[in-house]
Formats: structure tokens, sequence, C-alpha cells
């Protein structure tokens, strides 16, 4: 079992290095996850393959225009079963509960991640297409690239067997099992750098005690 996430964007390219490396290439590999990303522009039915317009009621910059976004969806559709999320400023913030709950919910169907551009896309294919929109946080980026890739490497890490050890996605910051707390300090060879030492209960070999340690240091 995979779990799929289709990407629909004009630019295809800015994916390719960071899918490939790492903790996410080894779980496509594992054939735990399964990435597709469309090339939106390849769905314009204009003859230049053009995929944005100037905005009605003017203004500046560029509309992405519904028709090629609108064909793209409709298409990738046909392979994902999950609800399709436009990564736009204005949307539900995400968070670590909101990673968990996108895994549990949609694990066995995947998700569709719409990526903007320019001003954004055209209302109507988000009044007819669009299921949900997601924001990474309240600030513009130039596309929805970044934050679609936010979205599938905090969901992916729910996924078993994606992170070396399923300890790791139980006890980390904002978790329950940390209360919704940022995570202790982490400390590793050598045992003092630049004069600094690690904390003596972490080399005690004492495991109540630095489990006691740990949690009085969540922030
Ligand atoms: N004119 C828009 C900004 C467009 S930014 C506004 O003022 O709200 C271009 C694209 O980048 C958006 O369509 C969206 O897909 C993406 N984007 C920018 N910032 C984002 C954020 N914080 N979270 C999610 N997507 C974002």
């Amino acid at each position: 079992m995979n779990m799929r996430f289709d990407l629909l964007t004009i630019f295809p390219e800015i994916f390719g290095s960071y899918l490939k490396e790492s903790i996410i290439n080894r779980a496509v590999k594992d054939k735990k996850l399964k990435i597709a990303v469309h090339d939106i522009r390849k769905f314009s039915s204009d003859r230049h393959h053009k995929v944005d317009a100037p905005p009605y009621g003017g203004g500046p910059g560029m509309v992405m225009a519904p028709q090629p976004v609108y064909d793209c969806i409709k298409y990738v559709k046909k392979h994902n079963k999950g609800p399709v999320i436009y990564l736009s400023p204005g949307g539900n913030i995400f968070t670590r509960t909101k990673a968990e709950k996108l895994y549990k919910k949609w694990r066995k169907k995947g998700l569709i991640l719409l990526c903007g551009r320019y001003e954004g896309i055209d209302q109507r294919v988000i009044d007819l297409a669009v299921d949900e929109e997601i924001s990474i946080g309240k600030y513009v980026l130039t596309g929805g690239e970044l934050p679609a890739m936010v979205i599938l490497d905090a969901v992916c890490r729910y996924i078993p067997g994606v992170l070396g050890d399923e300890q790791s996605i139980k006890e980390e910051s904002f978790s329950r099992a940390l209360k919704g707390k940022k995570e202790y300090p982490h400390y590793t060879r050598p045992e003092t750098f630049k004069g600094l030492k690690v904390p003596e209960v972490l080399l005690s070999g004492h495991h109540a005690n630095i489990k006691k340690w740990r949690e009085q240091h969540l922030k």
C-alpha cells in the first residue's frame, strides 16, 4: 500500500531535486509513496499553450486561466480519488495536527495538490473543483510549489516505514505525547564541543532520569 500525491503545477521541474533525495526518495523507491507531477500547461487548449491572462476589473499581475487548470484536475481525478487542495495564502493554516489528519483520512485515496502562480487561480475553478484551501503561513510566496512540498513532506512522515523509527512521529514537537510542546534538545558525539558539555544525565544510561530530564526540557 502506498499513499499517492498528485501535484499540479506550471513549473514541474521545481520538484525534481527535492523529491529525489533522502527519505522521500527512499519512500518512493520502497513503494510507500507515489508522486505524480502534472504540467498544467500541457492541458491548455490555447495554440501557444498559454495558461494566464490579465484580471477582469483590472489591477496588477496575471491570473491563471480556468480552462487548463480545470482540465488538468479532471484528468488527475481519474487516477486519484482524494480531495483537491489548493495551496493559497488565505487558506486554513497548516499544522502538525492537520498533517496527521490528512494522512489518516486520505492515506488510501491520496491527495491532489494544486499549485497557483501569479495572482492566483480564476475563482471559478476553486468554486467548481477545489475541496479545501490550505495555507502554510501568513505570508505570500511566488507560487504554491513550496507549500505543496511542505504538505507532502509533513504528511508522508506518517506513512508506516517512511521514517527509520516509528517512535519519531509519536514523540515529536507539537505531538500529544509531548503535550503539544516543542521537543527537548538533542545532543550527539562528542561529549564536549567548544567547551560545552552534554548534560550529565544523558550519559548516565539511567532511563527514568533521562525521561524526566527530557520532560523537564520541553519548550
Ligand atoms: N494574490 C494572492 C497571492 C498569490 S501568490 C494573494 O494576495 O493572496 C501565488 C500563488 O502562490 C498562490 O496562488 C498560491 O498557490 C501560492 N502561495 C503563496 N503564498 C502561499 C502560502 N502562504 N500558502 C500556500 N500557498 C501560497
